[in-house]
Order: structure tokens, then C-alpha cells, then sequence
């Protein structure tokens, strides 16, 4: 199962936070390096690499919407398009490290990115491009989870990497109990059944429904990411 370089096609999903420091704004120069230059090192190891980002450093739909005269669709477009800087950014700073990178983006914004095809997709990484896949699934009241959820579909990923700031999933949570656990595996059911706090509900279900695996690991890690891309067992495994 955790056989080393298992992975020839992954998706790998980083939340917008991952471009700033812990409770920060917008992008940081140094996070952002630091992402890039790990998914350069992925993609020189000769695994496909397909990266979904989010926007969250930004705006958050739901969050902006909340007590104000911004109906809850607009905000969720206005967070669709902050996923949009990220990826530009990630797109620039991956190629200044060498690695040919191209943003697809499922809303139109096509002066700066082209949109989602899934066969050109799907041909660029055959050629050895990393993908950066902006403005989540195009449609407002879904989650950059949900667009790594269909997309890993789509282009037929091995697997599902979640980039986020903790070591895993937890059997509770980790800031109200102190003898909270990590796990390291977890099937679908479990995360349902126990209500495990690891992607909303639409894109656990649709990971279930297809049967995708999803590796939830620690982005701040130096080398974590390669180290999941090689198979080793770091982070949460959940398995279908
Ligand atoms: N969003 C959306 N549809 C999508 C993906 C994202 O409407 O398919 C909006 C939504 O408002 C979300 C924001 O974009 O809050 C940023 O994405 P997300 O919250 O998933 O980013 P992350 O938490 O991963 O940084």
C-alpha cells in the first residue's frame, strides 16, 4: 500500500493560508518560495503534479458575506478570484525555479490564465507542466476542497495531498483536548461517522462516492511533501 514512488499523478491541494504565516494576510515572499520550491522538487522527481489552490488568505466567502450588503454568491466570486493571485504567484515563482508551470482557471479570466479543459490538462502534465487549477469548481457555495475532490477525479489522480498547518487528523480536537490523537489511518466512514474535521462534507462525500484516497499532512514542514510523494507514512491516510 505505502509501497515508495506509489504516486505517478497527484493533486495537491493548498489552502490559501499556506501563502502566509499563521493568521496573516495576502502573500508572504517566503511561504510562498517555500511552497514553490517543494512542488518543483515534486514535479523533478517525475511525478505528475496537478495543485489546487485556495484563496483564503484572502477572502473567504461565507466569512465575507456574513452581516453585510454582499450577497453570499459575489463573495464566494470575489474568493474565487483571490485563488486566482495565488495561483499566478505560485505559477511565476515555479518557473523562476525552472519548472514549466501553466494556470487553468474555471472561471474566464483568460488575459491571465487559460481556462480549465480537462484533456489539455491532462496533456500538459504528460509533458511534464505542473498545473495550477484556479477559481475552484467556477461555482459559488463550493470549496477549493471540493474542486481537488472533482478534479483528482477528473484527471485521474492517484491521490489526494492536503497541504495544511497541522500534523493530521485528530480522534478529537487537538485545542480543547489535550489528549487528543493523531491517526494515521482513517477510512471515509470514520471521518462521517465521527465528524473528523478534515473537508466539508460535499468533497468527503464525493472522495467516498469515487473511492480517492486523501493524505492530510503538515505543509510547514520542511520536505513533508516530498516525503508523502515518496510514500512514506506521514500525516493522516484516509482510504476509501
Ligand atoms: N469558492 C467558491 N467556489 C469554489 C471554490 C471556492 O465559491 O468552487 C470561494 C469560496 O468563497 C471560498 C473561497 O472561494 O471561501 C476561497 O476558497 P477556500 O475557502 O476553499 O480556500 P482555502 O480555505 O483553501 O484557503
Amino acid at each position: 500500500e505505502n509501497a515508495p514512488r506509489s504516486y505517478k499523478r497527484i493533486l495537491l491541494k493548498i489552502s490559501g493560508e499556506g501563502f502566509c504565516h499563521e493568521g496573516g494576510f495576502g502573500i508572504e515572499a517566503g511561504e510562498l518560495k517555500n511552497i514553490a520550491q517543494q512542488c518543483v522538487d515534486i514535479c523533478k522527481s517525475g511525478v505528475e503534479l496537478a495543485v489546487v489552490v485556495g484563496g483564503g488568505n484572502f477572502i473567504r466567502g461565507a466569512t465575507f458575506a456574513e452581516d453585510g450588503h454582499i450577497p453570499r454568491a459575489t463573495a464566494d466570486y470575489m474568493g474565487m478570484l483571490a485563488t486566482v493571485l495565488n495561483a499566478l504567484a505560485l505559477q511565476e515563482t515555479m518557473e523562476a525555479l525552472g519548472q514549466p508551470t501553466r494556470v487553468m482557471s474555471a472561471i474566464s479570466v483568460h488575459s491571465v490564465a487559460e481556462p480549465f479543459i480537462r484533456r489539455r490538462a491532462v496533456r500538459h502534465l504528460e509533458k511534464g507542466r505542473c498545473i495550477v487549477l484556479a477559481a475552484g469548481t467556477g461555482n459559488p457555495f463550493f470549496t477549493t476542497d471540493t474542486c481537488a475532490a472533482l478534479r483528482a477525479h477528473e484527471i485521474a489522480a492517484d491521490v489526494i495531498l492536503k497541504a495544511t498547518k497541522v500534523d493530521g487528523i485528530y480522534d478529537s480536537d487537538p485545542k480543547k483536548n489535550p489528549n487528543a490523537k493523531l491517526l494515521t489511518n482513517a477510512s471515509y466512514a470514520e471521518v462521517l461517522e465521527k465528524q473528523l474535521r478534515v473537508m466539508d462534507l460535499t468533497a468527503i462525500t464525493f472522495c467516498m462516492d469515487y473511492k480517492i484516497p486523501l493524505v492530510v499532512f503538515n505543509l510547514r514542514k520542511q520536505g513533508n511533501i516530498a516525503r508523502v510523494v515518496a510514500g512514506e507514512n506521514i500525516g493522516t491516510k484516509i482510504v476509501p
